[in-house]
């Protein structure tokens, strides 16, 4: 074909570019001012309103047949999506573990979406940086820089990928090519203190070593694994022929931010010849504050160490992070053998795709640009110092809590999670769960905080994680103050409910 026949063609081809790119540019700068001001005014709004039926009506919509405006989607963006969030980027959110993201998080996602790199390998610059990301991570956990690692969607995508690494390992058994089953064969086991998050049992689940392959051991008084019963399982379950293959320690508990005894896990690990996994989703960034570096004394020997970047790192969804030891351990437990002949040593594709043999996911995306903004931008010992300022706050919450007689601390606070209750004036025991239930609700309802909930010995507490670098001392006043002030109304609904009882009984 001529060039002049393939130029006439030309308008018969479609792609899916803008038509006025001028068009696109002044939209995207009006969408970034938008962000920019909605990041800027978080405070004025409560951190969480209830999604209205108009906005859940513009969202729950045909397939859409027909092209529309640009514009015009955005607009249904800024009216019945940008204004309904969970609320995480607020000063005064503390549910759960959620991180608050940062501006340069904003800027970074940008970025690495116009670029899309694939980052599976290839002589490209995100490969690079990954790599050298996940020596920094390393670094700042005190763990050897030696290490493989990957970035990954999160701290279970971190922990299941490790786990998988420790069955290749220690099963004493071809599992990648025969699987688990088989006549005579032991069943596997995984240890870990009661306290240990959910992600254990999925992933025991997912390995085929089921729900009951994850040994749960009792904890202490403080939160941490007791050794003498992890001791006593072990051995109680080697006895019974099974194979115990991995010990979960944990770097910051969910319900309460504990540490086990990671050196002495260390060594009971090297003892019994076993695989010593970390889960540090929040608490292993600990090791950035020098005051609270014992807390991750061991960490640094672990076979495997898991945590998130997008809880105590501050970042945007998603992103956690696998580090594991031996480098060769790793390869071999996703690696597909064929993969490795196709190593011209040059062009695109120099060597094999190194990060898809690294974990589950083949198609990758550039997880390590928010990263690496986020260390570039602040550098570690700001990082370090607004951890600290958390833990601060966190100890600021339960002083006063302690100090309040009408609250009640549930738990000790050796990091940055505070569990209370209200216990008010003439409430019995019976009732507290049930009132403090309701001023969850109302704290939240009403616009004044996000804490969540959970149990502690059996007890409903209002719980307070502080991953925000956004929080201030007197946003934890407020929430105490509301806390008060909303049990102290339900004492008076619930003694006018009595009245009206005892009236219409006589
Ligand atoms: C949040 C959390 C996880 C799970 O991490 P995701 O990033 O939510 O997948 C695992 N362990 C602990 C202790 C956690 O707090």
């Amino acid at each position: 074909m001529s060039r002049l026949d393939s130029d006439a063609l030309e308008s018969d081809e479609i792609d899916l570019d803008p038509q006025d790119w001028d068009e696109f540019a002044s939209l995207a700068h009006r969408a970034v001012d938008d962000m920019v001001e909605f990041l800027r005014t978080v405070r004025e709004r409560p951190p969480w309103k209830p999604l209205p039926e108009r906005a859940r009506a513009d969202l729950i919509q045909p397939l859409p047949r027909s092209s529309s405006d640009l514009a015009s989607v955005y607009e249904t963006f800024r009216e019945s999506v940008l204004p309904y969030p969970t609320g995480n980027i607020h000063p005064r959110f503390w549910g759960w573990v959620m991180g608050t993201g940062t501006a340069d998080g904003v800027l970074s996602e940008m970025l690495a979406a116009t670029m899309n790199s694939h980052v599976g390998g290839w002589d490209q610059s995100a490969y690079v940086m990954e790599r050298q990301v996940l020596r920094w991570l390393a670094e700042m956990l005190g763990y050897p820089t030696s290490a493989s690692g990957l970035l990954v969607s999160g701290c279970t995508a971190a922990n299941l990928t490790a786990v998988a690494v420790a069955r290749r390992a220690m099963a004493e058994l071809d599992v990648r090519e025969e699987g688990l089953a088989g006549p005579g064969r032991p069943r596997l086991r995984v240890y870990g203190s009661a306290e240990t998050h959910s992600w254990a049992k999925k992933c025991c689940d997912l390995l085929g070593l089921g729900r009951q392959g994850f040994r749960l051991i009792a904890v202490d008084s403080r939160g941490a694994i007791d050794l003498d019963q992890l001791r006593a399982t072990l051995h109680a379950d080697r006895a019974a022929g099974d194979r115990p293959i991995c010990v979960v320690g944990n770097a910051g508990t969910v319900n309460t931010g504990a540490f086990d005894d990671l050196e002495a896990l260390a060594d009971l690990c090297v003892e019994e010849n076993l695989w010593f996994h970390v889960d540090g989703a929040f608490g292993a960034l600990a090791a950035l504050v020098p005051e609270l570096e014992h807390l991750v004394r061991g960490l640094g020997r672990a076979d495997s160490v898991a945590f998130d970047l997008h809880k105590w790192g501050y970042l945007q969804y998603e992103v956690g992070c696998v580090l594991v030891r031996n480098a060769d351990l790793h390869r071999e437990t996703f690696a597909m053998p064929a993969d490795y002949l196709r190593t011209p040593g040059r062009g695109i594709q120099p060597e094999a795709l190194e990060m898809t043999e690294l974990g589950v996911q083949l198609s990758r995306g550039f997880r390590a640009l928010k990263v690496w903004m986020l260390l570039k931008t602040h550098g570690v010992d700001k990082l370090g110092q607004v951890i600290a300022q958390n833990v601060e706050q966190a100890r600021y919450l339960a002083s006063r809590v302690e100090r309040e007689p009408h609250l009640e601390l549930l738990a000790p606070v050796p990091l940055n999670l505070v569990c209370f209750r209200y216990v008010g004036k003439d409430l019995a025991e019976d009732q507290l769960d049930d009132v403090n239930q309701e001023i969850l609700l109302r704290v939240q309802e009403g616009g004044i905080a996000i804490p969540s909930s959970t149990r502690i010995d059996g007890r409903f507490a209002l719980r307070v994680a502080n991953t925000n670098h956004r929080s201030r001392r007197k946003d934890f006043d407020l929430l105490v103050d509301g806390v008060l002030k909303i049990g102290a109304e339900l004492e008076v609904e619930m003694g006018v409910e009595r009245e009206e009882a005892v009236l219409a009984s006589v």
